[in-house]
């Protein structure tokens, strides 16, 4: 019934105004009240917090719609950011927050990459000195999804210039909107995923208050980021299998009506073969989702585990888009055919939310 509820709300409410939105770089505000009055939003958090109550298996369904209609919109990181106010918030900063994100009145983003610094979140420079019972805030952020919309900005910064490595490290939330100090640049060029608005943030003396760190005490911000990103990893893999698996679909139907040399594409054993392998790394795919769905629901999921399904799931994922592409001809490099934006769309999957190479630091860790 949920499923049902998302496919129809994203097809009514998103998917005719999409084109719209990837010409101006970001969804229309009140794409997130709807999303919110219909239930889309935090739909795995707790009801007395205004989420749905449900499990990640709500909140996969969603992914899995909007990937299904070829939707770029920032639910993902809504969710995430919730789940760090979960994790570690207190209870008024997680009454205050969460009721208005699942309505989707206030739109959250988080900030951690820097013109300097990805991978290695251990070099982040933006730093939050502290003045009385605020912190000021200097620097910047890049790649920030749902940056010009975000009125909440779950942030990484430098909390103790003296500590080196991850050690002085902090999350701090920013209520962003109005905020004297706080500016986001225009949505970025991107070469796919157009309807995101994918951001920079710049600081600049922005006040924020110390009751805004999440967590105790400062310094936890990097053990934080670690606990929380295996969730992360899980939604980008949940996004990959089905734009794959809709991949596929689209392809099936595409060489069954085109014909080369008097006959349907997929009158040829290469056509059959290709797809036929795709079809089955996806499936394969799709098992080992559900997989770490389930256990991500029990609880234990590792680490090691979230990362695979990240690199493996996106790396599949991007190989099968490309052979589908491959599949239609001139035609899978026209932006008005869905497989050509998969294809843009998909390939940032393998570099967000930690690289596949840094994957397989993490997985190599655990041997
Ligand atoms: C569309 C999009 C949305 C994003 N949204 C967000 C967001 O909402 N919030 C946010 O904070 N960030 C976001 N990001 C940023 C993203 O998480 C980073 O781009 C990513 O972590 C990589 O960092 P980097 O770009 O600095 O690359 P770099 O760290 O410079 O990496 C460059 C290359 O070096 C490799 N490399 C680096 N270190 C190692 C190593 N130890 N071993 C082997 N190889 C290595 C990398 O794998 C990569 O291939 C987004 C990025 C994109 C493209």
């Amino acid at each position: 019934m949920f499923r049902n509820t998302a496919r129809l709300f994203v097809q009514k409410e998103f998917v005719p105004h999409h084109d719209r939105w990837c010409a101006q770089h970001f969804p229309d505000a009140d794409a997130w009240t709807k999303a919110g009055a219909a239930g889309l939003l935090l739909p795995d958090v707790p009801q007395e917090y205004g989420g749905g109550g449900g499990t990640f298996a709500h909140e996969a369904v969603v992914l899995e719609e909007l990937a299904q209609a070829g939707v770029n919109f920032g639910a993902g990181i809504q969710s995430i950011v919730a789940h760090y106010l979960l994790a570690y918030g207190g209870e008024s900063q997680k009454r205050d927050w969460l009721p208005r994100m699942a309505r989707g009145e206030l739109v959250a983003a988080i900030a951690m990459t820097e013109p300097g610094a990805g991978s290695d979140l251990q070099g982040i420079r933006t730093h939050a000195r502290r003045d009385g019972e605020h912190y000021v805030v200097n620097g910047s952020k890049t790649f920030v999804t749902n940056g010009w919309h975000a009125g909440l900005v779950c942030l990484a910064v430098k909390s103790d210039p003296r500590a080196t490595g991850w050690k002085g490290i902090s999350l701090v939330m920013v209520e962003a909107k109005d905020a004297p100090g706080y500016r986001a640049g225009r949505p970025l060029e991107k070469v796919g995923m157009h309807a995101q608005d994918t951001c920079e943030l710049f600081f600049d003396d922005l006040r924020v208050p110390v009751a805004n760190l999440l967590g105790a005490a400062e310094g936890k911000g990097f053990s934080q980021m670690m606990e929380q990103l295996p969730h992360e990893r899980l939604t980008v893999g949940v996004s990959a299998v089905a734009t794959t698996e809709r991949a596929v679909a689209i392809t099936s139907r595409y060489v069954k009506e085109r014909t080369a040399f008097g006959k349907p594409l997929i009158d040829f054993q290469n056509t059959r073969f290709q797809l036929a392998q795709c079809m089955t790394e996806a499936r394969i795919g799709r098992v080992f989702l559900d997989h770490c769905i389930e256990r991500f629901i029990a609880g234990d999921l590792d680490d090691a585990t979230a990362a695979m399904a990240k690199y493996w799931l996106t790396d599949s994922g991007c190989r099968i888009v490309d052979e589908c592409v491959q599949l239609h001809g001139g035609y899978g490099y026209m932006r008005e055919y869905p497989i050509a934006r998969m294809w843009a769309d998909s390939r940032a999957h393998r570099i967000y939310a930690g690289t596949n190479e840094i994957m397989k630091e993490l997985i190599a860790w655990s041997l």
